[in-house]
């Protein structure tokens, strides 16, 4: 009873995000009401394994009581400080102590936002700064990846590649450029990994040449890209990106909202691969979505630069809920979490399983493409796999198949384009990460017996 009204209610007054409001109203909402560990409970007392940590948020995965503990006692203690003024809070300032601490490099700067595309936002408004200071105003112009997501701000979307995130905005801006990515299934360049990368490498000084050497201010790229598809560079790729950026003088920014914080096995994917950034966002796994957060890492040198520019003027930029001291009491704890809880260890160890049980799923006739990093992976469904040949209506497929899943107790990401995404919670058992690929066997069976997809196979 209780559950119909809410669904009414949701229908006549909840936004959702990225969701056809249309399509929303007709299907209702899914109410989720409880959680532990990686299984998600439902109104109808469904337990569901959640192969997505949420929306590859819940790193830590669900009911810690600790970090409850931890963002009860800060409400209780100061639930609210701003950073103006120069006010603060301890958990801020030794939320970004630690992280600087762990981050690559000298990445010693950290500037706390309420999430992801907030903090992309506040990088490109960083660069700007940075440019500016530097005398070199004219540098402003960015590249970023075909595939890749940098959030939905305006700014971030027209860095963003997706198409629907652009529509009605004249998005991208003049200013915001693309090259192509990686992408080794796809990319015809790319027949092995040397030449997939020296690929990336040409396109992006071709781009900037294009642009002009002294315009560009940036390029952008996740070390993963994540709502494009998982699509996994080969290793090398990220580091040769960034010697070229520093050959060309232009900023790096590597964009780990996703695959920050063991998501693909350490705390940060570019530590993995020898890259120290520039500029680094992070969100998601920060405060493993018990909290929203964010934030921005800013190197040695992009933090004096804009600060010895401003000199004593104010670098006019900051939110209300910068640097929150619940989310940082959250951030404190979940890091905590993955180092003495051990969960980046467990995450490790389940992350190659999860990669060995998909590989197993290869032979299926659907599978095109297994890929994937420590708890981030894919398969990229094909009807024809020698021709790499998308499934039919691939958007309406992958809605049956994300039906599918959830009937078989399990939340997967379907992509528009025919991938699944998985992202669990690193605590996963091995017994969750088995169940997650045999789920997935009996999802691409049934997808198999679709008339629609085996008339086109
Ligand atoms: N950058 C990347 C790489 C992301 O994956 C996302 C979110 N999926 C964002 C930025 C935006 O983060 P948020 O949704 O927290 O605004």
């Amino acid at each position: 009873m209780l559950s119909n009204s809410l669904v009414e209610l949701d229908r006549a007054h909840l936004i959702h995000p990225v969701a056809s409001w249309r399509g929303h109203e007709q299907a209702g909402v899914r109410l989720l009401t409880s959680a532990k560990g990686a299984t998600v409970t439902d109104t109808a007392d469904r337990h569901l394994l959640d192969g997505f940590s949420g929306l590859w948020c819940v790193n830590a995965g669900y009911g810690h009581d600790s970090i409850v503990e931890a963002a009860s006692r800060q409400m209780r203690e100061l639930p609210y400080a701003t950073g103006y003024f120069g006010l603060g809070s301890e958990p801020a300032v030794r939320l970004a102590a630690e992280l600087a601490e762990r981050a690559p490099g000298d990445l010693n700067h950290v500037y706390f936002t309420l999430g992801g595309s907030d903090a992309v936002d506040s990088s490109v408004r960083f660069i700007s700064y940075y440019h500016h200071a530097k005398g070199e105003p004219q540098r402003d112009q960015f590249i970023s990846l075909e595939h890749g997501y940098h959030g939905s701000s305006t700014v971030g979307a027209g860095l963003t590649a997706l198409s629907a995130f652009h529509q009605g905005f004249g998005l991208p801006y003049p200013w915001q450029h693309k090259i192509p990515s990686s992408y080794p299934y796809r990319n015809s360049a790319g027949t092995d990994d040397a030449s997939n990368i020296a690929a990336s490498v040409a396109a992006l000084r071709a781009k900037v040449a294009e642009i002009g050497a002294d315009r560009v201010a940036a390029f952008y790229a996740e070390p993963i890209q994540g709502s494009g598809g998982v699509i996994v560079p080969p290793r090398g790729w990220m580091k040769a990106m960034r010697d070229t950026c520093l050959e060309l003088g232009i900023l790096f920014v590597a964009d780990e909202v996703i695959t920050g914080f063991g998501r693909t096995g350490p705390l940060f994917a570019c530590a993995e691969d020898d890259v120290v950034p520039d500029l680094l966002t992070v969100a998601k796994g920060l405060t493993s979505g018990y909290a929203p957060m964010g934030a921005v890492f800013l190197s040695e040198h992009v933090y004096n630069t804009i600060a010895d520019g401003a000199g004593s003027s104010a670098v006019g930029h900051g939110f209300t809920y910068s640097a929150h001291p619940v989310s940082a009491a959250v951030g404190l704890e979940v890091l905590r979490l993955y180092e003495e809880g051990g969960l980046l260890a467990n995450g490790r160890v389940m992350g190659a399983r999860l990669m060995e049980g998909l590989q197993s799923l290869s032979d299926h006739p659907l599978v095109g493409d297994v890929r994937g990093r420590g708890m981030l992976a894919a398969l990229e469904l094909v009807i024809d796999k020698e021709r790499k040949t998308p499934l039919p209506a691939a958007a309406e497929a992958g809605r049956r198949i994300f039906e599918r899943a959830w009937d078989c107790g399990l939340i997967i990401r379907a992509f528009a384009h025919g991938c699944i995404g998985y992202a669990p919670p690193l605590c996963c058992t091995e017994a969750e990460i088995d169940a997650i690929v045999e789920k997935t066997r009996r999802v691409l069976d049934l997808t198999l017996e679709d008339g629609d997809v085996r008339a086109a196979m």
